[in-house]
């Protein structure tokens, strides 16, 4: 048995301290329901296969998107840096790596954990306004930004809802 990959429920992402709609796009997350290009493409919707973030021209996976991708991993490390905290352990896919994160973070206490869990779900969200940005409004703001705002909303989100 590798730990109980499959026993993990996605559950906990309703506990998470942000909107609705925001868990409820990282339940789809969770679930590999995202609507990226391979999805797409899957459903047969014609579209480029490319990540726009980073231009190398690997195929948009939930799992490339957010987590491997050179722009996704500047964020990560970014918004790390400002935590002090290595936000994400990457795995061999989205499910995986989102566990292991979390049962990271877990393990640091209920309030820590209930911040860290708003800042990682923003910095996903933000991640994904981001694509669409690029792609419906040609708007490219460098990953840096994108860090410190994720930050900022998750921290607002933990105090606020
Ligand atoms: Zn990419």
């Amino acid at each position: 048995m590798t730990g109980g990959k499959e026993k993990w429920s996605f559950q906990e992402i309703w506990e998470v301290k942000a909107p609705q709609t925001v868990k409820i796009f990282g339940y789809l997350l969770l679930q590999n329901r995202i609507l990226t290009r391979d999805v797409l493409r899957r459903r047969h919707i014609s579209c480029p296969t490319e990540c726009v973030l980073c231009s190398t021209g690997e195929q948009e996976t939930a799992m490339h998107l957010f987590f491997q991708c050179e722009y996704a991993r500047r964020v990560w490390l970014m918004a790390g840096g400002r935590f002090g905290y290595h936000l994400i352990t990457i795995d061999q896919d989205v499910r995986t790596s989102w566990r292991r994160s979390w049962n990271r973070f877990k393990s640091r206490g209920l309030h820590v954990s209930k911040f860290i869990s708003a800042c990682f779900v923003s910095i996903c969200w933000h991640i994904w306004l981001q694509r669409n940005n690029l792609i419906f409004r040609d708007n490219k703001i460098p990953p840096e930004i994108i860090a410190v705002r994720a930050l900022d909303v998750g921290r607002m989100w933990a105090e606020n809802c």
